[in-house]
């Protein structure tokens, strides 16, 4: 039985290790020179890493994690919280999940007052409490609506923007309330109680699991090409019977599994798939690009351990790759910073060097020990689809990963799981699309998709119930401090 994987990016290339682990016969095309998509990474001519974007991973990406240690490729290196910087350059750590450590870190916090932390924490969990029909009905108001609603203050909602804009590339105002709370209510899982942190790969992201995967798929036979692009999807009557390449040759398969992009997959369809209301909701799908910068300095300008948000400013994350990942830390002389821009709409007009600048000038007013250091290198990556637009309304939009064509199985960050767009939905959205591949071509039942493990719903009323009785006490301290100040006054 032989499969034509479309695309090489991580869905991609989770697809087709997962065929590989059934026997059957799997031939990838991937159009760039490199494989990764946009979760990649390459050494440049001065033997420096570039990554084609700051990427994180979080503990319930348990598809994703899977899908890198099956490959062999080397774990994330775990870090606590978000460091969060205001204007004048104070900063104070919000915790990611259930970490006691950092929850107690991020209540000295100068810039979050406890009311704030209390307002967001008990939103937070709020969220992680939801059924799944009330998480879906949040898709059609935006996350700052769902805020507003839940009592989240000014300040907290600020603190949270960074953070938000940065996994989805839109701001607070303008992405769907459910594309956020997947992330929120994820928080609840067992995963982040064992392991509250963000996770760093090892050294350069395409480093750490590209060449594992090609590696992993061609020892068990499968065939890895790339430079070769998919221009065409050949359908005959209501079945693929090839694909058409760059260079006008023909591939064929028995089942043929999309792991491009939607923008892509919209340009190889044929004029017939049109007659589907399923490919149509494609044309519905909206990119929201992003702009990546990478500046190299001359000496270490920070001593970050985490990644850290501005709250304001033309970037929203930013991590010193050089202090943070250990790989790099050995051998550096000097930070590696990488920041993300997003929402990028209105900077991608803009040239390289005029985003540059601005990145350097606010990076250099919130770090002084940035302002006397030399620029060694800088880069700007442009990525058009950083992720697509999760706006009120679009998840219904999504694509299933089966199609109405037998033969034709979709995936990639953008088909439709309850997962949010990511790496985590690259990986889930390939196992859901083999396992329905391996179910209807070899009559094989395989769940190769996994969940990460909820905590029951005693457990979660017995939290509800004591972060409640925590926000209450911790307000009625501040209230009291409060008045205590003004008598003092
Ligand atoms: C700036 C930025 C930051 C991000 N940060 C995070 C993060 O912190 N955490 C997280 O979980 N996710 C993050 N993401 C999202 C993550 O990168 C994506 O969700 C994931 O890489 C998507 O993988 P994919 O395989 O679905 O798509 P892609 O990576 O886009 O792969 C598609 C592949 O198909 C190939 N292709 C296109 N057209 C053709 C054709 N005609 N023929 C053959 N091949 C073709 C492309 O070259 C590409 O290799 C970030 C993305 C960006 C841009």
């Amino acid at each position: 039985m032989k499969a034509l994987v479309m695309g090489g990016g991580m869905a991609g290339l989770c697809a087709a290790s997962d065929l590989c682990d059934f026997g059957i016969q799997v031939h990838l095309l991937e159009a760039t020179g490199i494989l990764g998509g946009r979760a990649t990474s390459w050494v440049d001519g001065d033997g420096d890493t570039v990554d084609n974007a700051l990427h994180i991973f979080m503990p319930h990406y348990c598809n994703c994690l899977g899908f890198l240690s099956k490959v062999g490729a080397e774990p994330p290196h775990w870090t606590q919280g978000i460091t969060n910087y205001d204007e004048g350059g104070r900063c104070g750590l919000l915790p990611i999940g259930g970490g006691l450590r950092t929850i107690l870190q991020a209540m000295r916090s100068p810039t979050m007052s406890v009311i704030d932390q209390a307002s967001l924490g008990l939103a937070i969990l709020a969220s992680a409490l939801m059924s799944k029909e009330k998480l879906d009905a949040c898709d059609d108001i935006t996350l700052l609506e769902w805020f507003k609603r839940h009592g989240v203050t000014r300040n907290a909602t600020a603190h949270f923007r960074p953070g938000g804009a940065g996994l989805t590339f839109l701001e607070l105002n303008q992405v769907s309330a459910k594309a956020l709370l997947y992330w929120t209510s994820s928080f609840i899982n067992k995963e982040y109680m064992l392991n509250p942190g963000i996770g760093f790969a090892n050294g350069g992201l395409g480093e750490i699991y590209v060449e594992p995967a090609r590696r992993y798929i061609e020892e068990r036979g499968g065939k890895v090409e790339t430079g070769r692009r998919v221009t065409e999807l050949l359908v005959r009557g209501n079945e693929v019977e090839g694909v058409s390449t760059e260079d006008g040759e023909t591939v064929t398969a028995d089942f043929y599994i999309s792991a491009l992009p939607y923008y892509e997959l919209r340009r190889i369809l044929p004029d017939q798939a049109l007659d589907y209301r399923y490919f149509l909701d494609i044309w519905r799908l909206e990119e929201a690009p992003s702009l990546s910068v990478q500046i190299w300095f001359d000496r270490f300008v920070t001593d970050m351990r985490n990644i850290a948000a501005q709250m304001r400013g033309t970037f929203n994350c930013f991590a010193d790759m050089h202090t943070i990942v250990p790989r790099f830390a050995e051998k550096a002389t000097g930070s590696m910073v990488e920041f993300v821009l997003t929402p990028a709409f209105h900077l991608r007009g803009l040239p390289s060097e005029r985003i540059f600048a601005l990145v350097l000038e606010e990076f250099r007013r919130i770090m002084p020990a940035a302002r006397t250091a030399e620029v060694r290198k800088w880069m700007v990556i442009r990525e058009r689809q950083g992720i697509f637009a999760q706006r009120p309304g679009a998840d219904r939009f999504r694509p299933p990963q089966r199609t109405p064509y037998p033969n034709l199985y979709l995936c990639g960050d953008y088909t439709k799981t309850f997962i949010s767009a990511g790496m985590e939905n690259a990986c889930a959205s390939a196992h859901i699309a083999v396992g329905h591949a391996l179910y209807e071509h070899l009559g094989k039942e395989a769940t190769l998709f996994s969940r990460p493990t909820l905590y029951n719903s005693y457990l979660k009323g017995g939290l509800a119930a004591g972060a409640a009785l925590a926000g209450t006490a911790l307000a009625a301290r501040s209230l009291r401090a409060r008045r205590k100040g003004r008598r003092a006054d």
